[in-house]
């Protein structure tokens, strides 16, 4: 392996050789990206190489695709091929097909180079011999011009693993890229928005694949979307260690919400494997489907399937459209039958582990770029409804007013007020609502809603109570009736005492940070759900611009993002 920086530096004609092997027996495709040298990371260099490639002249074209060799073909067998097609095909077990299989692979590949004129050219990793014939007999029933634009996206996923294997940038620069990689994904073209099964995030969930691939996980996708990577360990019963996050995003998104806990782990598992370790245990990557709630009413459907509590009344809710859930997933292929059979075995698990940014302020004011969660609050959130009288702005005298409006500004400024100076409590307004207000009418109805938030239960719990007595108080000196609704309660889910010590101890090792910052989290995370399941601990990691979050200017260095992976590192090797 060379580095990028090295790769950089190199010669022109040097650079070209380096990259001899990327895309088959075309040298003509580094040449013409060598003059936008520096690259800044792995994947920019990937994208500038299939750019040269898409804009190349259709003889350009046509001739990388038929400089690969035909799958085990004859070639093949006569022990022809290039390094690189000889490793992959063996990988995918082509090379021990069966007398029948291999006259089944040999009349279609036949087939196709005579309705196509050139050959069948498939990214194997990932596939097994069932699936390469299945794809070829599918991709023969192509047009001339669908097959060719197919053929060259597979060079571009061939290209991107032979990237991988022959060159390594700073894990943090690559962490970033893979993110700004998948931002591309977005269902508008301004921002990143990424809901659940749109096509920009089943082609979200393709591209982790890919990365998954290229680190040398085992992949598969379950019945919710969920791409789950596998790396087995030295000792089959060693028990399975999980992490992951979510890759749906809410409307307008950041790049790492969520993101980063799929990514960081995979450019560390491509690293550990790199340098030749292997982990007792197993460690499963999990890219959950769906966390936010923006599509359907429900959130946290993917780790909902992965605990076994996917609630299949769900299935019936509709999204925006009016399309049901159950219809969203049988268009994307997915089986809602398969749900419950997607759940983990408890008995094999050794924990859960969560890399999220942290979406907040805290770390970025303390100076440091990671932090230990110790628990992810409960909340209670609901509307109170008031009712007063309304009348005539100019006739009705102060003291006479039941004024609804002015009680639920008394009421915002109570929830602040109790909720401010207590570590670990939060107390918002986020909605407040004069129906059918005029401008000359006293209002004699409003509405708001409250949530509270608290990493302790009792100090949430005292909180609201309080909070109460004084939306009581208030509303009885101004006359003015009240409703509460509760739409939400939830408890606090600590993070688990034994994780919180093996965070803290390799961010020593790791990040030189002797007494890491502890910090609760005040959002939800799929780790919550997954700690009904078995024993859970988050790291969080410092954001920029103010700690800003679910915004476009939702930020991470890559120096961060390389702390962060260097302590997961040292949590994997010492987890034994
Ligand atoms: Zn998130």
């Amino acid at each position: 392996m060379i580095s990028l920086q090295e790769l950089n530096a190199l010669p022109a004609p040097q650079f070209v050789a380096a990259l001899a092997g990327v895309f088959e027996r075309s040298p003509w495709v580094a040449e013409r990206v060598a003059s936008a040298r520096p690259f800044a990371s792995v994947p920019q260099l990937h994208a500038a190489m299939c750019a040269a490639v898409g804009s190349a002249s259709l003889d350009e074209q046509l001739a990388l695709i038929r400089g690969h060799p035909e799958l085990a073909g004859r070639a093949a067998i006569r022990g022809e091929l290039t390094p690189e097609s000889t490793r992959e095909q063996q990988g995918a077990g082509l090379a021990a097909c069966s007398p029948q299989e291999f006259a089944r692979l040999q009349e279609l590949n036949a087939a196709y180079s005579r309705k196509f004129g050139f050959p069948f050219v498939l990214a194997v990793k990932g596939h097994t011999r069932a699936s390469v014939l299945e794809a070829l007999q599918q991709r023969v029933g192509h047009g001339l011009e669908e097959e060719r634009a197919t053929a060259l996206r597979e060079i571009g996923r061939i290209a991107r693993f032979r990237l991988a294997e022959l060159l390594a940038d700073p894990l943090g620069v690559r962490i970033i890229a893979m993110a700004q990689h998948l931002a591309r994904f977005s269902e508008d073209s301004q921002g990143l928005t990424c809901t659940y099964l749109t096509p920009a995030h089943r082609a979200t969930a393709a591209e982790i694949r890919d990365f998954m691939l290229s680190a040398g996980l085992e992949v598969s996708i379950d019945a919710v979307g969920n791409v789950v990577g596998r790396w087995s360990g030295a000792d089959d019963d060693g028990g399975t260690l999980v992490t992951g996050s979510h890759y749906d995003t809410v409307v307008n998104a950041g790049q790492f919400d969520g993101r980063l806990g799929i990514l960081l782990p995979i450019a560390v598992v491509a690293d550990l494997r790199h340098a030749g370790l292997r982990l007792p245990f197993t460690l499963t990557v999990i890219a959950f489907a769906e966390e936010e709630g923006v599509r359907f009413k429900s959130a946290f459907l993917g780790s909902r399937a992965l605990t076994g509590t996917f609630d299949t009344a769900a299935l019936d809710s509709v999204d925006a459209g009016g399309t049901s859930l159950r219809q969203v997933l049988e268009d994307a292929g997915l089986d809602p039958a398969a749900i419950p059979g997607a759940a983990l075995d408890p008995r094999t698990l050794l924990g859960f582990v969560e890399v999220h940014i942290e979406q907040g302020p805290v770390l970025l004011e303390a100076g440091a770029p990671v932090g230990v969660v110790t628990s992810i609050a409960g909340s209670v959130r609901g509307v109170i409804t008031l009712v007063g009288l309304s009348g005539h702005a100019g006739t009705v005298p102060m003291g006479s007013r039941r004024d609804a409006a002015a009680a639920a500004a008394e009421i915002v400024l109570a929830v602040e007020r109790r909720c401010s100076g207590t570590p670990g409590l939060v107390g918002t307004v986020g909605q407040l609502h004069v129906p059918g207000g005029a401008m000359n009418v006293i209002p004699g109805h409003c509405q708001l809603s409250i949530d509270i938030r608290a990493d302790l239960d009792e100090v949430r719990k005292a909180a609201f109570a309080d909070v109460m007595a004084d939306v009581e108080r208030i509303c009885a000196a101004r006359g003015v009736s009240f409703q509460w609704q509760r739409a939400l309660e939830t408890a606090s889910v600590p993070c688990s005492a034994r994780l919180q010590r093996r965070w803290a101890a390799s961010i020593g090792r790791a990040a030189g940070i002797a007494e890491p910052r502890h910090l609760p989290s005040g959002a939800g995370h799929d780790a919550m759900v997954m700690a009904g399941m078995t024993e859970m601990g988050m790291l969080f990691v410092r954001c920029g611009n103010g700690g800003i979050s679910h915004h476009p200017a939702e930020s991470l260095t890559a120096e961060d993002a390389d702390v962060a992976a260097r302590v997961f590192a040292d949590f994997l090797l010492s987890y034994a």
